[in-house]
């Protein structure tokens, strides 16, 4: 039986590889073939990993609703989201993401963060700004954009701005107490 695949099932880099902790380049404006591929990819991958049908048949396949480059081998400035808030589609592939402003409030996860590189369960709090503003390329609607982000797409983007900068989640958690949050701080 010969089987076709127009593209390569892509592989998670686990965080026992010193690859995630690397710093990324940036990627060479206009978007050439091969890096859009990538992206596209990638974003494929996440949608995928969203579908209950499709993790049934692949069982390595772990739902998530965020993927930098560096987790699929390539330290390249890219990174995709894709989730849903009340009934509209978060979905973005940014190209060279840059955070250019943050607020004061800090909010985090009361569930704690997780990563598709990370199989092991690191318990604790990871603080993120509530509130930032990022300027990137969107490798979908092909053009530049300045993305004010709050509560949980702020988090997902600082999360998946971190790999590009060799930063686990886990790095943020304070060991002596993981579990103590300040009372200002937003729990989402
Ligand atoms: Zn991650």
């Amino acid at each position: 039986m010969l089987i076709l695949m127009h593209m390569k099932e892509l592989k998670i880099v686990k965080d026992n590889n010193s690859l995630l902790r690397l710093k990324s380049s940036d990627v060479t404006l206009p978007i050439n073939k091969e890096d859009e591929e990538t992206i596209l990819s990638m974003m494929k991958y996440l949608k995928n990993s969203q579908d209950e049908n499709y993790r049934s048949t692949h069982p390595n396949v772990r739902e998530g609703i965020g993927l930098a480059a560096p987790q699929i081998g390539v330290l390249k400035k890219m990174l995709v989201i894709h989730f849903f808030r009340e009934d509209e589609e978060v979905t973005r592939a940014l190209v060279n993401p840059k955070i250019v402003s943050k607020s004061a409030k800090k909010c985090y996860l009361k569930s704690g963060e997780g990563c598709l590189s990370v199989d092991n369960p690191h318990e604790g709090f990871v603080f993120r700004d509530f509130k930032i503003k990022v300027e990137a390329y969107d490798a979908i609607k092909k053009q530049n954009v300045s993305i004010t982000a709050r509560g949980l797409e702020a988090i997902v983007l600082q999360h998946e701005i971190d790999h590009l900068y060799g930063i686990l989640y886990y790095d943020h958690i304070n060991k002596m107490n993981p579990l103590f949050a300040p009372e200002d701080f937003i729990q989402l």
